[in-house]
């Protein structure tokens, strides 16, 4: 274990098992059609190309890079796009994949701007639920797991930018943020 991290919140093998659960469903539920499924950067990095993996039915991914507009300590819900899709998604079933739903303003507003371009559906697939977090009424369908309010990191989720390559997610030390 890495040594600024106290505890371990979901080890690679509950991790590979959420992808390998997710991938099934999202399989038997998008065998009819060829879904884009677009991962949200950085933090959906190392789930999604452990998750597509584990889809056994054609798929084609995109990117997007998105960052809150924050008016004082509350989120606003616009987004800024950072870096754009480079495939239209007006008429395809849309596969949004995230590291993990918290208060649902950036998800809302992505959604809000997939829907303005006319995709034909929009799930989201989120390795992490925070529901007590929630801002806006927004729900994934696939869920990896619900986890309480603590702030996590590792695979994908960062503190100050580092912390994305752990294989696990834990929780950081105290003295770390001191
Ligand atoms: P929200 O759902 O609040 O709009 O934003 C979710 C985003 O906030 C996530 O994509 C992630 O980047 C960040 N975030 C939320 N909770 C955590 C957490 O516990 N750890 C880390 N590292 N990032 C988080
Ligand atoms: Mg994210
Ligand atoms: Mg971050």
């Amino acid at each position: 274990m890495h040594k600024d991290i106290g505890s371990i919140v979901l080890t690679e093998e509950q991790i590979q098992a959420a992808c390998e659960r997710l991938g099934k469903r999202l399989t038997e539920d998008y065998k009819h059609t060829v879904p884009l499924c677009v991962g949200i950067l950085k933090g959906s990095v190392l789930f999604m190309t452990d998750l597509i993996k584990k889809i056994d039915t054609h798929v084609e991914i995109d990117f997007m890079d998105v960052s809150s507009y924050h008016g004082g300590t509350e989120s606003t819900g616009e987004v800024k796009i950072l870096k754009d899709l480079s495939t239209s998604v007006e008429g395809r079933d849309v596969i949004i994949i995230e590291d993990i739903l918290e208060t649902g303003t950036t998800l809302n507003a992505i959604i809000d701007l997939l829907s303005y371009r006319k995709a034909n559906s929009i799930e989201i697939v989120t390795l992490l639920d925070k529901p007590s977090r929630r801002k806006v009424a927004i729900e994934a369908k696939y869920v990896g797991e619900k986890i309480p309010d603590d702030f996590v990191v590792g695979y994908g989720l960062d503190y100050q930018e580092k912390y994305r390559n752990l294989p696990y997610i834990g929780l950081l030390k105290e003295e770390v943020y001191s």
